[in-house]
């Protein structure tokens, strides 16, 4: 049994600075690309369009979103806020004129 490796030797590898003659002629050397990279002119981005205005007649209570009843609900169908979803009362309590705000979670912003 043997508990030690025996030393390993290194091989040198034969370097030698000479270069193997006969070789073909080095190319003539073309300038270097720059940097290789895409320049991109600076061009300050469009500004984004300005955030369209908050429509709508009502307002929910619980979150404070415009919107208006959607037309296509039946009066005895409940108004949902398009963002938070409660319900916010019946279609026909919104088309009242004046609106039934007594029974709706909506404030009514037209005068
Ligand atoms: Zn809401």
């Amino acid at each position: 049994m043997s508990d030690s490796e025996p030393p390993r030797r290194k091989t040198l590898s034969l370097k030698s600075g000479v270069k193997a003659p006969g070789g073909p002629p080095p190319l003539e050397r073309l300038p270097p690309r720059q940097g290789g990279r895409v320049v991109i002119p600076e061009a300050s981005p469009p500004p984004p369009p300005p955030a369209p205005a908050p429509t709508g007649d009502f307002k929910c209570k619980p979150c404070g979103t415009r919107f208006d009843p959607p037309a296509e609900l039946a009066d005895d169908e409940s108004v949902r806020c398009p963002s938070c979803n409660a319900r916010l009362g019946l279609a026909g309590d919104f088309r009242a004129d004046p609106p039934r705000l007594e029974k709706l979670r909506a404030r009514y912003l037209k005068k």
